[in-house]
């Protein structure tokens, strides 16, 4: 009989970020019976080797009109729910639980520990002190509406239960896309975001390791019809063994995820070294060059400090300039020709590299089946969906954990006030 099954007011499926934030925030204001149920045997999975071990937690963005810009997929939607729960308020939220977070010289903000295992154990503290139950080696299997209301939920290998509210926050893994599917939810297909880009072979490889900061990026693709689509971005720029990676790199191919996916990863990118030197100011630094340095040879005198002396050598080379000219001898062809490998430099991508070390997932619930103030579902009166399970992505630097603090902090809130209004209108 369904009423002998185990009843919790809320059910968080998936222990990642989202749905801690989402079970803490709705106990914190009063909710019983809160469950959160995590498929492995330990939560807070990714929290774990996020930032290189040090957890990204947020980022000094704290207005939400600037913070909407840094989501491929979300943008402008999300100014709503950033107007309620945004960076500063996760700082917030953090340092009254005891986490202080610091902010580098980019604007990312780690715990002073700088261990995420600091951010796990304050998650962890939260849930519990606010009499959250945490059910790990358990996955949600099926989630269907009760005979009764709420929901009827069967575990993978486990006795059924029911609860009043369901959060799914099972982020990009396939199950939970299934389970959102089950309860009536359309899906964006997903695509991975966040990656660097190869090149085979790598004219390159040769200069692995060199960062150039800012290069100027514009990558070219071409559509299944033939449409042209340009993205561009401007920051530091890594030199792998098998291409690009860096800051700017993951932003272009977060903000392109999809139309790369469209071109199966070929695309041609166009890079500026120049920081942003226009023709004139270039051709100046190089008659200063044949005037100063006459006697010097080309390859051991570059243009200005901050251009790696590797890559200088390497587009002399390119260029067919001997390594042993001098200046004053380096023809005019010559210059103009170097001139153009500075400012447009063409390299033809071949596919995706190794992951950055944020990878992240594009697609999942599209946002318009989602009431963005409260996070339930239109689809689904009582169902709430949170962090990456949604269709929405951040560039690297703690954008894609914001969103899961901002998502599930408004989910939970928006429960624990509805069972509390519900509780109310109950005939005494
Ligand atoms: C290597 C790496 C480093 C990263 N570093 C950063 C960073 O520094 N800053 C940043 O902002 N972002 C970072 N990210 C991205 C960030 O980790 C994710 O965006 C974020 O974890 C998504 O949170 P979530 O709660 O939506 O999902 P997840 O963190 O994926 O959590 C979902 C949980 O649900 C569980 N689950 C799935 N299905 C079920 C089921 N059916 N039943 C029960 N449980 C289930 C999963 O086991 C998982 O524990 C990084 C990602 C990676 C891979």
């Amino acid at each position: 009989m369904a009423s002998e099954l185990e009843h919790w007011s809320l059910v968080v499926a998936g222990g990642g970020p989202a749905g801690f934030m989402a079970a803490i925030a709705a106990a914190e204001v009063g909710l019983r019976r809160v469950l959160v149920l995590e498929s492995t045997p330990e939560p807070l999975g990714k929290v774990l080797i996020s930032g290189g071990g040090r957890c990204n937690v947020t980022h000094a963005c704290w207005d939400p009109r600037d913070l909407v810009g840094s989501y491929p997929r979300g943008g402008k939607a999300l100014r709503g729910p950033f107007s309620r729960f945004a960076a500063g308020d996760a700082v917030a939220w953090f340092d009254a639980h005891g986490l202080e977070l610091v902010e580098e010289a980019d604007g990312r903000l780690f715990p002073r520990s700088n261990r995420s295992s600091s951010v796990i154990a304050c998650l962890r503290g939260a849930a519990q002190r606010a009499g959250v139950e945490l059910r790990t080696h358990t996955a949600l299997q099926t989630a269907s509406l009760g005979p009764e209301g709420g929901f009827a939920l069967q575990l993978r290998g486990g006795e059924p239960l029911r609860c009043d509210r369901l959060v799914l926050a099972t982020g990009s893994h396939p199950s939970g896309r299934r389970l959102a599917e089950g309860l009536g939810h359309g899906l964006v297909p997903p695509v991975p975001s966040l990656f660097t880009l190869a090149l085979r072979p790598n004219p390159l490889a040769a200069l692995a390791g060199v960062v150039m900061d800012p290069v100027e990026l514009e990558l070219e693709i071409t559509g299944p019809g033939g449409e042209l689509a340009r993205f561009r971005q401007r920051g530091p720029l890594l030199i792998t063994h098998w291409g690009f990676s860096g800051p700017a790199t993951l932003r272009l191919t977060a903000f392109a995820a999809r139309a790369l996916q469209a071109s199966g990863y070929r695309a041609v990118l166009q890079l500026d070294w120049t920081g942003g030197r226009s023709q004139p100011q270039l051709e100046q630094l190089l008659a200063d060059c044949r005037r100063d340095q006459v006697r010097r040879q080309v390859s051991n005198a570059r243009p200005w400090p901050e251009l790696s002396r590797r890559l200088w050598q390497h587009l002399l080379e390119q260029q067919g300039v001997e390594p042993e000219r001098r200046w004053a001898d380096l023809a005019k062809r010559q210059q103009l020709g170097l001139i153009e490998a500075l400012r447009r430099s063409r390299y033809a991508v071949a596919g995706r590299g190794p992951f950055g070390e944020e990878f992240v997932t594009a697609g999942g619930v599209p946002l318009g089946e989602v009431n963005l103030a409260t996070m339930e579902s239109r689809r689904v009166p009582g169902l709430h969906l949170a962090g990456e399970l949604l269709d929405v992505d951040g560039i690297t630097g703690g954008f894609n954990f914001q969103h899961c603090w901002s998502s599930g902090w408004l989910a939970g809130q928006a429960i624990a006030a509805a069972a509390a209004a519900a509780l109310a209108a109950a005939p005494t």
